[in-house]
């Protein structure tokens, strides 16, 4: 229980740390990519005012005449050897293209002014690898206030992508370390946390083991001392009441001081030399003569399928014995004269089923999850004529689960209901 508290508070701490810390990273690689790009974006702008400045132009009544000679890589002046630039577009101010340095332009021709972050093609030319990204930029020229064409410049995006990949990786990397070590600071943190709650639940288990044992001895002899003063009161019948109600009541208390004695010392799987070889068909087949008598007095129908040969497992007869026993009192409790209860015994390849199986009042689907809390009674009107604690289904449980298996419950309300013990069969445990 609380390893299973520990390790959700670890994962919880985890999650919200992680989720924390993959926005932080997301953010900061946000951040990184937009500062790159506006400074490739700079330089793009560099590059195409300086190209922009070399052209030469003429204003004559036709229109703009833009003499491109001295233009660097549209003109017969020199190309610089070593250039980024991977085209250079002149378009008129009609957008109609002029001339181009570079890859040839592509079938459809964009040229809305601004930058433009492209995928390139094939028309975008062999000489780009697949993947690799360029940013274009196209700038309208203006004299005198009139526009007089375009200028488009592209640059590939290569070292920028290769930058970020880069910077993903590591901040990849940064969070994968990060998350260990914030698992293993939950962990740790889980456990600091648990530490008090875990020994305020031992204190209060010893408490109940302590105070429950202690009240058996006084219990007992008020009991026996009721038991002799009834018998001893044949000729005062006036306090013969009285007397068998203080014995209802001691015996009522008996019983919960037992079961929660039970409660407190059986925490948790059982310890393998407390684990004893049991027949199960044998001992149900004994626990189902008894039961089969009450049954009669109650006017309810008792079946029981038992297989007959043996079926065995490992555990403590005494503690699983009051476990089946609950079940069989509630079947019978809660069920009303003509009903049915069944006892069934399977054996399956690692697991064997014990079903308890009424036609009784059942138990409303809002109630069913709780009823395996401790002194939970489902409501207490029809409670009030049945006489118990709430413990029975608790202790059931919690006996199976020392034993490795699982308690489940099925219900219809006014049809009946099904409890059913899954219990592993294990070799031989090793002590
Ligand atoms: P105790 O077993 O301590 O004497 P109890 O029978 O009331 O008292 P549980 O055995 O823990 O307590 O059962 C819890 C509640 O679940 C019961 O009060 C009852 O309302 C409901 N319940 C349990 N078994 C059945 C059943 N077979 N049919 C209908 N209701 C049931
Ligand atoms: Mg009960």
């Amino acid at each position: 229980m609380f390893n299973r508290s520990r390790r959700n508070l670890a994962l919880w701490f985890t999650l919200s740390m992680g989720s924390i810390l993959i926005l932080f990273a997301g953010a900061t690689y946000y951040l990184r990519a937009e500062d790159r790009m506006e400074a490739t974006d700079r330089l793009l702008c560099k590059k195409t005012r300086l190209i922009a400045a070399s052209l030469q132009y003429d204003l004559s009544a036709d229109g703009p005449q833009v003499e491109l000679e001295n233009v660097p890589f549209l003109g017969n002046a020199s190309r610089p050897l070593v250039s980024e630039i991977l085209y250079v577009r002149w378009y008129d101010s009609r957008r109609q293209l002029q001339h181009f340095f570079g890859s040839p332009p592509p079938e459809t021709i964009d040229i809305s002014p601004g930058f433009r972050t492209i995928k390139p093609d094939r028309s975008y030319g062999q000489s780009q690898a697949a993947g690799e990204w360029l940013r274009q930029l196209t700038f309208p020229v203006y004299e005198e206030n009139e526009l007089i064409g375009y200028l488009q410049i592209a640059i590939p995006l290569t070292r920028l992508q290769a930058d970020l990949q880069q910077f993903r990786l590591a901040l990849m990397l940064s969070v994968l370390v990060a998350l260990v070590l914030i698992g293993f600071t939950g962990w740790y943190l889980g456990g600091m946390a648990m530490q008090p709650i875990r020994q305020a639940y031992t204190q209060l288990q010893r408490f109940t083991a302590d105070a429950s044992h202690e009240l058996r001895s006084p219990l007992s002899a008020s009991l026996t001392n009721a038991q002799v003063a009834l018998m001893m009161a044949s000729e005062c019948p006036q306090i013969r009441p009285s007397l068998e109600n203080i014995i209802d009541s001691t015996q009522s208390m008996k019983h919960l001081v037992n079961n929660l004695l039970l409660l407190a010392r059986h925490q948790g799987q059982l310890a393998p030399e407390l684990l004893k070889p049991i027949d199960l068909s044998t001992f149900l087949e004994q626990l189902a003569v008894d039961y089969s008598v009450q049954a009669k007095t109650q006017n309810i129908k008792f079946i029981v399928h038992i297989p007959e040969r043996p079926v065995e497992i490992w555990g403590d007869l005494d503690l699983l014995k009051q476990a089946v026993e609950n079940l069989l009192n509630n079947a019978c409790k809660y069920t009303p004269a003509g009903g049915t209860v069944w006892l069934r015994l399977e054996r399956h390849s690692s697991w064997v089923v014990v079903q308890v199986v009424d036609t009784g009042v059942g138990i409303p689907a809002a109630d069913l999850p709780y009823v395996f809390d401790r002194f939970y009674r489902v409501d207490a009107e029809r409670t009030s004529d049945r006489d118990g604690f709430g413990l029975g289904l608790s202790l059931a449980q919690q006996v199976v689960q020392a034993h490795g298996g699982q308690l489940q419950a099925t219900s219809i309300e006014q049809k009946g209901s099904t409890f059913q013990i899954e219990l592993p069969m294990r070799d031989r445990p090793r002590v």
